[in-house]
């Protein structure tokens, strides 16, 4: 077993966030625990042993990922109750979040292990937080179910629910998903997310319609987390921020932020769902050399 152990007690499991695109996210405690635990049990250890190179951690890895979790959770357990410190990570994110994890920590706690959080990045949260909606209430709803009787009845569901949703997506079912969303839960606010953290990290605001209208023939790939406004009828839906502006107005506006007259153009067809065109022919009487 590991020796001069400052991080980690013996006969405990660490549930260990670990980063959702930028490595730098990486925390330094997740790094001190990954190198002190006896063991590091891991979704794929493949992308695991990338990670752990990265920041040149040695250590044993064992597989924990859904297909083996039942008799891998019995075995990890044995370990944990004759005395070893064992980490759980998944490929990304925090375990147990649209992960595997849920069982052995399940299993743990049942047979009096400790079981330690060392939080790290999850996309649930980080979307949440740029999404500008309700972050004061919200429910995590994960994957929709993907298609038939079942994605009907979760969507129904969902339509009553007043508090902020947050939902994974995989970049193939995106678009099928939005229409969905819109026919079942009306034309609400959303935030879709795409890429957290990494190179290409993309958002788009607006209504689903808004926002549907613009990523309409592209092609949207890598991660996403949509975030719906909860259930808001009832209430006075709240006027977004430019509307009453002229467009030229808003273009001043951005143009005041700093922005130059290329990059306002673009926010402001994106703001309001319409066509870039149709902003630069208000933009055209601007005079500014930016
Ligand atoms: N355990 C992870 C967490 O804590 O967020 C989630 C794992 S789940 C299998 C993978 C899904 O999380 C992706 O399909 C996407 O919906 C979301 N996701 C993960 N990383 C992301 C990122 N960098 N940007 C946006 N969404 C991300």
């Amino acid at each position: 077993m590991a020796e001069n152990k400052n991080y980690v007690q013996a006969a405990s499991l660490y549930v260990c966030g670990t980063p959702i695109g930028n490595l730098d996210d990486m925390s330094f405690r997740a790094i001190q625990v990954l190198k002190e635990v006896d063991l590091i049990a891991a979704e794929d250890t493949r992308r695991t042993i990338k990670l752990l190179n990265h920041f040149q951690i040695k250590n044993r890895l064992e597989s924990y990922h859904e297909h083996n979790e039942n008799e891998k959770a019995e075995k990890l357990l044995q370990l944990l109750q004759e005395g070893m410190a064992i980490a759980l990570v998944s490929d990304a994110g925090m375990p147990g979040i649209s992960d595997p994890g849920y069982k052995l920590i399940k299993k743990a706690i049942e047979n009096n292990i400790e079981v330690i959080p060392v939080p790290g990045p999850t996309a649930a949260i980080s979307a949440l937080v740029v999404s500008g909606l309700d972050t004061s209430r919200f429910v995590f709803e994960g994957f929709l179910e993907r298609k038939g009787k079942s994605r009907e009845e979760q969507l129904n569901k969902l339509k009553s629910e007043e508090r902020t949703i947050i939902l994974y997506e995989s970049p193939y079912r995106v678009k099928e998903t939005l229409k969905d969303l819109e026919r079942v839960l009306g034309d609400r606010r959303i935030a879709l997310v795409r890429e957290l953290t990494k190179v290409h990290e993309e958002k788009y605001y607006g209504h689903i319609s808004s926002v549907l209208t613009r990523i309409e023939g592209k092609e949207i790939k890598g991660e996403i987390v949509i975030v719906l406004e909860g259930n808001r009828s009832g209430e006075e839906p709240e006027p977004a921020p430019w509307e009453g502006l002229e467009i030229e107005e808003h273009i001043r506006i951005l143009l005041a932020q700093g922005l130059s007259k290329k990059e306002a153009v673009k926010r402001v067809a994106e703001i309001r769902g319409i066509p870039k065109r149709e902003v630069y022919k208000e933009a055209i009487n601007i005079d500014i050399e930016k």
